[in-house]
């Protein structure tokens, strides 16, 4: 048995408390089992950025907020439906070390999910960390979204795409959109000014057969800056030619709608 583990046995230390009481205030009761995945994802996410640069935040009482809490988040604007549907999907892109994606493995269980990374070291962890979890039904792909999203193995076949720090809306909503299956949703995690960015993205919205629905604020103990789901829903087939290729999403996202040209 680990140390963290052994401790947490013996002593009955309480693990990731900002966490579970973050997750209270989503209404979110947290197994055993789940507090203590949390924690040893935390570990392995600390010991491994010794090595491979997977993040910024190892802070312990950090971590839990700014990742897991931050992640799991992104339930708060999904409806129970949505949630207990029994073939639910999930697509995360650019996933990183695994957020929000992976703590929504997590806490949900049951969903299918594939994590998407176009970083090798990236990969490897979370490809290590989904077995130390103990996680069934995690894909794990390694490539660039503006590739993945031709194939038709993934090409809007999912309930729900997350995506994290990846890009600005504009050029995001094109690698996210065409994962996304018609009634599905896109849900963005932003921070700082979303009513900017989401009036730059209104033409890449519409043209990626896209809806904006809302932009929920996140208000969350320990969670200080501004932070936003930006949900967009999928209401009409993405046209074949999107994604374009690799890196030219970022470089000239479509531009935005302007309504008031005569
Ligand atoms: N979502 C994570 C990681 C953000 S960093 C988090 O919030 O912590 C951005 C990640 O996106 C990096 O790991 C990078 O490798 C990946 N990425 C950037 N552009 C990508 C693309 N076009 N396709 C797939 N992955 C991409």
């Amino acid at each position: 048995m680990s140390g963290y583990a052994l401790l947490w046995e013996n002593t009955g230390v309480s693990l990731m408390k900002k966490l579970i009481e973050g997750a209270c205030q989503l209404g979110i009761e947290l197994s055993t089992r789940q507090v203590k995945q949390f924690e040893l994802y935390y570990q392995k996410l600390v010991e491994w950025n010794k090595q491979v640069n997977l993040t910024a935040i190892i802070d312990y009482q950090e971590a839990q907020v700014k990742h897991f809490l931050d992640s799991i988040s992104v339930i708060s604007v999904l409806t129970r439906e949505e949630i207990n549907k029994a073939d639910f999907s999930i697509i995360d892109v650019g996933t990183g070390a695994g957020f929000p994606g992976l703590p929504l493995k997590i806490l949900l269980g049951e969903p299918r999910i594939v994590l998407v990374d176009s970083t090798a070291k990236k990969v490897a962890f979370l490809q290590y960390i989904t077995q130390e979890l103990e996680l069934g039904g995690v894909e794990i792909v390694r490539g660039r979204a503006e590739e993945i999203a031709h194939l038709p193995l993934y090409r809007q076949q999912f309930d729900l795409v997350v995506s994290r720090a990846v890009a600005k809306l504009s050029a995001l909503v094109e690698l996210a959109l065409p994962f996304c299956r018609l009634g599905g949703k896109f849900v963005a995690q932003k921070k700082g000014d979303v009513g900017q960015e989401m009036r730059k993205a209104t033409g890449a919205i519409e043209t990626m057969g896209g809806k904006l629905n809302q932009a929920k604020r996140i208000e969350l103990k320990g969670l200080d800056d501004e932070r936003y789901l930006v949900v967009v829903d999928k209401i009409y087939f993405t046209p074949g030619k999107y994604p374009r290729r690799s890196g030219i999403p970022m470089r000239r996202p479509i531009q935005e709608v302007s309504k008031d040209v005569a």
